[in-house]
C-alpha cells in the first residue's frame, strides 16, 4: 500500500502475458495496444497517477499501488489471478473486467476483489468514486455505452515498442457465430463512433501503422457501407497519412467504392474470417455469410480487393468437431491455392460465453477443462476439445503437419511474389509475406522467421 504521506493515489493497470510465452501475444509484429486499459486510464480522475505494466513487453515487477486493475482474455487470465494475488496478500484491493471476466464473473471473483462485466467505461468512474469512499463493490456491470465522444485512450501510456497504433471506430456484430463471444461481449448491435471524432483521435496517434480494431470495419448494411467510405474519405481530405489493417467480412467487397477509398486511405491488408471451405461446417456454427456466399466466390472477392492493391490475411480455423485426415488436408490444400495473401491458421477454440463452449461443456467434451488453470490453453493454438471422429492428440498432431505446408519457407516466398504480382505493390507483398511469418509463429508456438527476411 502507498505511504500514507503520499497524497496522489496510484492506479496500477496491468495486461498479463500468457506465461507459456506461446501463441497470439509472443511476437512483436502481432501485438496491439491494450486499448481497454488506456480508456481506463483517461476516466480516472486527474489528481490520480496511473501506470500500466504491459507483459507484451516485460515480465512483472511489483509496482506499489493503491488500486489494480486486470484486463485478461481467457489465455491470460490465470496469469491475472495470480499477479492479483500478490496484492491481495497485502490488502491492496484488485479489479478485473475484460472479455473473460465478462463470461466468467463468478470464477474472476474467486480470485480478485471486484469484477467488472461489460465495457467497463460506462462504470468506471463509479468504481473510482466508490473507492474513494472506502465501498468497492464486488461487481459492477458496464452496459452498451453510446460511441458519441468515447473517452480517448492515454496512449502516452503504451509501451513504445508497438509496431501498430490500434484505434477503434466501430463496435458491436450482429453475426453471433458459435465459436465467437463478441456478439454476447459488444452486443448484436452495430455502434459507430462519430467520424470527426475518430479523424481527431488518428490526428493524435504518432505512428505510421495502424491496426483499426474494429470487428468488421465495413458492417454488413449499405448504412455502414457509406459509414466506411466518409471515413475514408475523411482520412484523405485531412491528410491523414497511415499504413493501416482492419478487419472485415466477404461482403467487403459488394461496393467497390468502399475498397477504393480504403486503399486511397492507406489500407494495406483486410482480415477476412473465412473459416472453412465447407459449407456444412460453415452452417453448424452459424457462420451464415460465409455459407451462403460459398466457397467459389472467396476467389473472387479477393481479387476485387487485389484490384485496389490490398492484400487478404484470411483467416482459417483447424481442428472442427467433425474434421478428418481428408477435410484437413483439403483445407491445407485451399488455403495454398487461393489467392489469398497470408493465411492465419488457428484451433477451433471454444471460448466462455460462446454457444460453442457451452454445447461442447454440456456434452462433457471439453478435456482441457480444469479451469482456471487450464484457460491457458484457450490461445488458439491447441485442441482443447474432444472431437467426434478422431483422437484428440492424433488430430492435433495431424494438423501441425497440414499447417507446416501451409508455411513452407520456399512457398511463402512464392506467395509474396503472386502478392506482388497480383496488387502491383511491393510494400504490400513484403507485408503479406511478414505476417505469413507471424503467423506461422504464432501457430506453432514459436518464434520462427528468415534470417535475412527474404531468404529465410
Ligand atoms: S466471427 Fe466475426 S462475424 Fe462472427 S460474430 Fe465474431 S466478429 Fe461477428
Amino acid at each position: 500500500m502507498m505511504s500514507s504521506n503520499e497524497t496522489r493515489k496510484t492506479l496500477l493497470l496491468v495486461n498479463p502475458a500468457n506465461k507459456s510465452g506461446s501463441g497470439f501475444i509472443m511476437n512483436k509484429d502481432t501485438r496491439y495496444q491494450p486499448l481497454s486499459l488506456g480508456i481506463i486510464a483517461s476516466l480516472t480522475p486527474s489528481d490520480w497517477k496511473v501506470k500500466i505494466i504491459d507483459e507484451n513487453f516485460r515480465e512483472f515487477r511489483y509496482y506499489d499501488a493503491d488500486l489494480v486493475g486486470f484486463t485478461a482474455f481467457s489465455s491470460t487470465v490465470s496469469r491475472a489471478y495470480d499477479l492479483a494475488k500478490i496484492y491481495r496478500d497485502k490488502g491492496i484491493p484488485t479489479v478485473i473486467g475484460g472479455i473473460h471476466a465478462s463470461m466468467c464473473p463468478e470464477e474472476a471473483s474467486m480470485f480478485v476483489d471486484t469484477v467488472v462485466t461489460g465495457e467497463a467505461e460506462s462504470v468506471w468512474p463509479q468504481v473510482i468514486s466508490d473507492f474513494e469512499s472506502n465501498n468497492l463493490q464486488k461487481i459492477y456491470k458496464g452496459d452498451l455505452p453510446g460511441l458519441i465522444k468515447s473517452p480517448k485512450p492515454r496512449r502516452d501510456l503504451f509501451h513504445p515498442g508497438y509496431v501498430f497504433a490500434s484505434i477503434q471506430t466501430t463496435r458491436g456484430c450482429p453475426m453471433n457465430c458459435d465459436f465467437c463471444s463478441v456478439t454476447a461481449f459488444n452486443g448484436a448491435h452495430y455502434r459507430y463512433r462519430p467520424i470527426e471524432e475518430v479523424l481527431d483521435e488518428m490526428e493524435t496517434i504518432p505512428q505510421r501503422n495502424i491496426f483499426i480494431l474494429d470487428d468488421n470495419i465495413v458492417g454488413s448494411t449499405v448504412k455502414s457501407q457509406e459509414r466506411a467510405i466518409e471515413l475514408f474519405k475523411g482520412m484523405i481530405s485531412r491528410g491523414i497519412k497511415k499504413d493501416w489493417i482492419g478487419q472485415a467480412s466477404l461482403n467487403v467487397a459488394d461496393n467497390e467504392e468502399v475498397l477504393k477509398y480504403a486503399a486511397m486511405s492507406g489500407c494495406r491488408m483486410l482480415f477476412i474470417g473465412i473459416e472453412s471451405e465447407n459449407k456444412e461446417q460453415l452452417l453448424h456454427v452459424n457462420k451464415k455469410m460465409n455459407a451462403k456466399m460459398g466457397a467459389g466466390s472467396y476467389n473472387t472477392v479477393f481479387r476485387k480487393l487485389h484490384k485496389y492493391g490490398i492484400a487478404v490475411i484470411a483467416g482459417f480455423i483447424f481442428g472442427w468437431e467433425n474434421d478428418t485426415r481428408e477435410s484437413i488436408d483439403a483445407r491445407v490444400n485451399f488455403t495454398r491455392t487461393c489467392h489469398a495473401d497470408s493465411i492465419q491458421s488457428t484451433f477451433m477454440t471454444p471460448l466462455p460465453g460462446t454457444r460453442l463452449f457451452e454445447r461442447l461443456r454440456d456434452e462433457n467434451k471439453l478435456v482441457l477443462n480444469n479451469f482456471p488453470g487450464d484457460w491457458k490453453y484457450y490461445g488458439y493454438e491447441n485442441l482443447v476439445f474432444r472431437p467426434e471422429t478422431m483422437d484428440r492428440l492424433e488430430m492435433q498432431e495431424y494438423i501441425f503437419r497440414g499447417i507446416d505446408r501451409v508455411y513452407s519457407p520456399s512457398f511463402l516466398r512464392r506467395r509474396m511474389l503472386l502478392t506482388w504480382l497480383r496488387t502491383g505493390n511491393f510494400i504490400t507483398a513484403y507485408w503479406s509475406y511478414m505476417s505469413n511469418w507471424n503467423y506461422r509463429s504464432m501457430a506453432f508456438g514459436e518464434i520462427k522467421k528468415p534470417k535475412n527476411r527474404l531468404l529465410g
